[in-house]
C-alpha cells in the first residue's frame, strides 16, 4: 500500500471506479504523510472516474471561448427518453413509459461504452432492437439540434477534444480498483496516452492474505455471525479496518442495519453504504403526499393528513386530529371535495383547517401551466402554507433530508432547460418520479467497519474483510442481458451482464480482488434460503472451510432473548376493574351485556376503555347500513299497516307501492348522499324490495295481530345498571299478549343462544323482562333471501312456524332474570377476565387480541405445561 501511495505526486491523477474508493486512498495517503512526520504535503489529486470526466468537461467549458454543449443532468435525460418514447408508435404497447426509459437509457449508456453503432445490421432483426435504434437516432438528433451532451458520450467528446490538443490531459493518470474498463475508457485512455500522460493501473494488495469460507444456516445467522465476528475484532484491535460485503444490500439494508444495530447495541460502529429512494423517507413522502392530495380527496388520502406528524400545529391538534379521522371512518365516505369539507374540518381542528383553506386557496390561484422552476416555488409555498415539515424539531437524518429534497427540487428546475411548462398534475408526478429515482443516505460520522454491496467493495482495502451471499444461485448471478441490445452482439462482445460465462469471468475477478483487499478474509454461504437449499458457489468450494467456533465468538443472545432472560415474573391477577358507579353513564345498551357473556375483558375494553376498531370504508354500502335500512323500511311499513288485517286487504299493487314508498323514506334517512353512488343504490332497493315482499307474504300467514310498537326505544334497570334499548317490534296478538320481536339479515341465528349462563344473543330474553306478565314470546324475524322465517319461543302454541312453546315459560323468564342480572352486575362491578366463551369461535374476529394479550397467555401457559 505504501509503495501504491508514493506513486501520488502532484502531476498524478488518481482515477477509481467509485467515491468510497478514492475517499479511502485519500485518507490513506494523509495517515501515510502523518507517518512519514510530514507537516505539510500536497493534497492528491484522487477522484472517482465518473467525477473526473465531468470536472475535465467543465474545466473545458470555462476555457472555452465558443459555444459550447450543455451537459444534462442525469434527471434531464430521463425525461428527454422518456419523451422520445412516449412520442413513438411503441407507446401505445407499453405500460411503463418510465421503466422503459429507463432501459433504453441503459442500453444507450452501454452502446456508447461498447462503442456500438445502431446501424449495426443485427438492430433490424426485432422489434425490440428497432425501437432502441429509432429512439437513439432521435435522442442523438435532439441532443446535436439543441447542443446537448449527455453523459454516456461524454467519454466520447473528451476523447475528441484530447485528439484535437483542446483538452490536456494529466501527466500521470492511476487507475486503482477497476475490475474492468469500457472499450469507451480505454479509447479515452490511449488518446491519453498518445498525448504522453503515462497511464498506469494498480490494485491495493495484500500479499499474504489468509482466506476462509464458512457454511450458516440461514441468513440471518450468515449476518449475525458476520457482525459478531465484526464486534469481536472491532473490540480486539483498535485499529482495525473491516468490511462487510453483501451482495443485495440495496434490498436487505433495514435488516442488515437491525442485526448489526441488535448485535453493536449502537449504531456509530459501523457504515451501512446503500442509501434508499428519497421518495421513502417519511417526511419526503409526507411532502409529496401533500402535494398530490388535489380538489377531490380520498379519505384514506386524509386519514394520512390527520394522522401525519409532518404539518403544522400536528402535536397540539394530535387528539382533535385522530377524533376526525374516526368520525370520518364511520361515515363510509370514499372521498369529498376538500373545499366544501374545510367548514365542517374548522369546528375539530381549526389549525388544520385554516392551513388547508390557504392550501386550496393558493391551488386555485394557479394558472394552467407553469415552468418547472416556478412548479418548485409554488410547491414550497404549498408546502409552508401547510406548516410542512411540521412542529416538531428535526432530527440530524431529517435534516439532511430536508437539504437532499432542497436538491432535487433545484434539479427538477433544471427541467425547463428540455420541457415546456407543465400542469400542477403532471409537475408533481415528475417530482414524484425523481423522488422516487433519488438514491439518498444520510451521513453518518466515518466508521471503522464498512457495509458494502460488492461493486463498491470491490478493490476497497481493509484489514480484515468478509464476503457474504456466495451460494451457488447468487454468485455468480443469472446473466441478464440488456433487452434491446441484439444478445448476438452482447455474446460476442462480452458485454456485462449478457451470458453465464461472462458472469462467472467477471465475478472470478472480483473475488481475486476480494483475496488480495485484506489480510483476513472470510467468504460465506447461507445453507438455505426460504425452503430452498443452498450450496457454496464453485467459485469458493475450493477455500478452505471453517465453522463459527473457530472465531471463539463471545455468547451473544438476541435482544428478545435478552428481555426474557433478564425477565423476573411476577404474577399478578388483576382482572376486576374498579366498579362503575352511579353517575357514569355507560351507553352500548344491550351489547353491553352481550360482550360480558362473551368475553368479560371485551365488555370492559369496549365500553368503559373505549377501545373499539378503528373502521375502514367498504365499496357499498357495510353490512350495518344495510341492517339500518331494513329496520327503518320495515319500520315505516307497519307504522303505515299497524296491523295484519290491513297487510291483508292491500292489493299486490297497493302492497308493492307501500314497500317502494317505504324504501324511499327509509332511504333519505340512512343515506343521504343517494346521488353519490347512485347505480349501487338503485340495485340495493330492488333487493330490498324483493326481500320485503317476500316478507310481507310470509306475515300474512299469521292470525291476526296488531303492532303495538315499532323501533322504540325504552331503557331497563338491571339491578344497578340501567341500559338503553331499541326494540324492533312488539305485536300485540289476538289475546292481548305482547311478541317481541328482532330483525336479523344474517342466516344463523338460533334459539340456543338465548339458553346458556352466557347467552350469545341476550337482547330478546332482556326485552322479555320488560313486561312479563304481558310477554307471551320472543322470535328473531330472519329476513334473508330465501330464508325468511321466524325462530323464537312462547308461553303457548302461537301458531307461527318456527315459534316453538316452552314446557315453562315463567321458569324460564326467571333463569333469564337471574343469569342477565348476574352478567349485569359482573359488569357493574368490573370484572374483565379475559375469559372467551368459547376461544375459537369467540376470538375469531375480535380485534382486542393485542389488548387483552391472549395469545401471549397460550404460550405462557404452553411454556409452563412443556418446559
Ligand atoms: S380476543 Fe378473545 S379473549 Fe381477547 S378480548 Fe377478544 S374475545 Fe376476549
Amino acid at each position: 500500500m505504501d509503495d501504491m501511495i508514493k506513486e501520488f505526486d502532484a502531476d498524478t491523477t488518481v482515477l477509481t471506479p467509485n467515491r468510497r474508493l478514492a475517499a479511502t486512498l485519500r485518507k490513506r495517503f494523509q495517515a501515510w504523510q502523518i507517518q512519514q512526520e510530514k507537516l505539510c504535503w500536497h493534497t492528491p489529486d484522487i477522484l472517482p472516474m465518473t467525477s473526473w470526466l465531468e470536472r475535465t468537461w467543465l474545466e473545458y467549458i470555462s476555457q472555452s471561448s465558443t459555444s459550447t454543449p450543455l451537459l444534462l443532468n442525469l434527471a434531464q435525460e430521463q425525461f428527454l427518453w422518456e419523451k422520445i418514447i412516449l412520442f413513438t408508435k411503441e407507446s401505445d404497447r407499453l405500460l411503463q413509459i418510465s421503466e422503459t426509459a429507463e432501459l433504453a437509457k441503459s442500453a444507450w449508456s452501454l452502446l456508447r461504452q461498447w462503442q456500438i453503432d445502431t446501424h449495426h445490421p443485427l438492430f433490424s432483426n426485432t422489434e425490440d432492437y428497432l425501437a432502441l435504434h429509432r429512439w437513439a437516432e432521435q435522442f442523438q438528433t435532439q441532443c446535436n439540434e439543441k447542443e446537448w451532451l449527455d453523459h454516456a458520450s461524454l467519454p466520447d467528446k473528451i476523447v475528441q477534444l484530447v485528439d484535437l490538443n483542446t483538452i490536456t490531459p494529466p501527466k500521470k493518470i492511476i487507475l486503482i480498483g477497476f475490475t474492468e474498463l469500457s472499450p469507451q475508457l480505454k479509447k479515452l485512455l490511449t488518446v491519453c496516452e498518445n498525448k504522453g500522460t503515462k497511464v498506469k493501473s494498480m490494485q491495493a494488495v495484500h500479499q499474504q492474505a489468509e482466506t476462509h469460507r464458512i457454511l450458516l444456516k440461514d441468513e440471518t445467522d450468515e449476518m449475525t455471525t458476520m457482525a459478531r465476528w465484526a464486534l469481536s475484532i472491532f473490540v480486539s484491535q483498535p485499529n482495525a479496518t473491516i468490511g462487510c460485503v453483501i451482495p443485495n444490500l440495496d434490498t436487505s439494508r433495514d435488516r442488515v442495519r437491525q442485526i448489526f444495530t441488535a448485535v453493536f447495541k449502537k449504531t456509530e460502529a459501523f457504515n451501512i453504504s446503500a442509501g434508499k429512494s428519497l421518495l421513502n423517507y417519511p417526511v419526503i413522502y409526507a411532502a409529496l403526499h401533500f402535494l398530490q392530495l388535489g380538489k377531490t380527496v380520498s379519505r384514506d388520502a386524509f386519514s394520512f393528513v390527520l394522522s401525519s406528524p409532518f404539518l403544522g400545529e400536528a402535536e397540539r391538534e394530535r387528539i382533535r386530529r385522530a377524533n376526525v379521522d374516526r368520525e370520518l371512518r364511520q361515515t363510509n365516505i370514499h372521498s369529498f371535495c376538500l373545499a366544501s369539507y374545510i367548514e365542517n374540518l374548522s369546528q375539530h381542528c381549526a389549525y388544520l383547517a385554516k392551513r388547508l383553506q390557504q392550501y386550496v386557496d393558493q391551488v386555485s390561484a394557479h394558472i394552467e401551466t407553469q415552468s418547472y422552476r416556478e412548479w418548485a416555488n409554488s410547491f414550497n409555498d404549498l408546502l409552508t402554507a401547510l406548516g410542512w415539515p411540521g412542529e416538531r424539531s428535526l432530527n440530524s437524518e431529517e435534516y439532511q433530508t430536508m437539504e437532499a429534497w432542497l436538491a432535487l427540487l433545484t434539479e427538477f428546475a433544471t427541467l425547463d432547460y428540455v420541457a415546456k411548462p407543465v400542469s400542477f398534475r403532471d409537475a408533481v408526478l415528475t417530482l414524484k418520479k425523481m423522488a422516487k429515482n433519488t438514491m439518498f443516505q444520510p451521513k453518518t460520522p466515518d466508521a471503522r467497519i464498512q457495509i458494502l454491496g460488492v461493486l463498491e467493495a470491490a478493490g476497497s482495502p481493509f484489514d480484515y474483510l468478509w464476503v457474504a451471499g456466495l451460494d451457488d444461485m447468487t454468485w455468480p448471478p443469472q446473466p441478464k442481458p440488456n433487452p434491446f441490445i441484439p444478445k448476438k452482439l452482447q455474446r460476442d462482445l462480452c458485454m456485462p451482464h449478457a451470458t453465464a460465462e461472462r458472469e462467472l469471468t467477471f465475478c472470478s475477478s472480483l473475488m481475486e480482488q476480494f483475496k488480495q483487499s485484506a489480510t483476513q478474509i472470510i467468504f460465506s454461504h447461507a445453507s438455505k434460503r426460504d425452503e430452498m437449499e443452498l450450496q457454496a458457489s464453485p467459485l469458493i468450494k475450493n477455500i478452505l472451510e471453517i465453522t463459527s467456533k473457530d472465531f471463539r465468538l463471545s455468547p451473544y443472545q438476541t435482544p428478545c432473548e435478552n428481555i426474557f432472560a433478564a425477565k423476573q415474573q411476577e404474577t399478578i391477577c388483576d382482572n376486576t376493574a374498579p366498579a362503575l358507579t352511579q353517575d357514569v353513564t355507560i351507553r352500548g345498551g344491550v351489547s353491553v351485556i352481550k360482550q360480558q357473556a362473551l368475553c368479560p375483558f371485551k365488555a370492559f375494553a369496549e365500553w368503559r376503555l373505549h377501545a373499539h376498531e378503528l373502521e375502514n370504508p367498504l365499496p357499498g354500502m357495510r353490512a350495518k347500513d344495510r341492517g339500518s335500512l331494513l329496520h327503518h323500511a320495515l319500520d315505516q311499513i307497519w307504522k303505515r299497516l299497524e296491523n295484519h288485517a290491513t297487510l291483508m286487504n292491500l292489493s299486490d299493487n297497493e302492497l308493492q307501492e307501500l314497500i317502494i314508498d317505504c324504501i324511499e323514506q327509509a332511504c333519505l334517512s340512512v343515506i343521504p348522499a343517494l346521488h353519490e353512488r347512485a347505480n349501487y343504490i338503485k340495485l340495493e332497493k330492488q333487493r330490498l324490495h324483493r326481500l320485503l315482499w317476500d316478507w310481507l307474504q310470509l306475515e300474512k300467514t299469521r292470525q291476526p295481530f296488531k303492532m303495538l310498537t315499532s323501533e322504540t326505544q325504552t331503557e331497563i334497570q338491571l339491578n344497578q345498571l340501567k341500559l338503553n334499548m331499541r326494540i324492533d317490534r312488539i305485536d300485540e296478538l289476538a289475546n292481548g299478549k305482547k311478541l317481541i320481536i328482532d330483525y336479523k339479515t344474517g342466516k344463523h341465528n338460533d334459539v340456543s343462544s338465548w339458553l346458556s349462563d352466557r347467552p350469545e344473543e341476550p337482547q330478546l330474553p332482556l326485552y322479555a323482562l320488560l313486561d312479563t306478565e304481558n310477554t307471551i314470546g320472543i322470535t328473531f324475524a330472519q329476513l334473508t333471501p330465501g330464508a325468511n322465517c321466524f325462530k323464537g319461543l312462547s308461553q303457548h302454541d302461537l301458531n307461527i312456524k318456527g315459534i316453538q312453546a316452552t314446557v315453562d315459560w315463567p321458569e324460564q323468564l326467571m333463569q333469564w332474570k337471574t343469569i342477565l342480572t348476574k352478567l349485569s352486575d359482573d359488569f357493574y362491578n368490573g370484572v374483565a377476565d379475559v375469559d372467551p366463551k368459547d376461544a375459537d369461535q369467540t376470538c375469531q374476529w375480535c380485534k382486542l387480541k393485542s389488548l387483552c394479550r391472549i395469545n401471549e397467555e397460550s404460550e405462557i401457559t404452553h411454556d409452563l405445561l412443556f418446559n
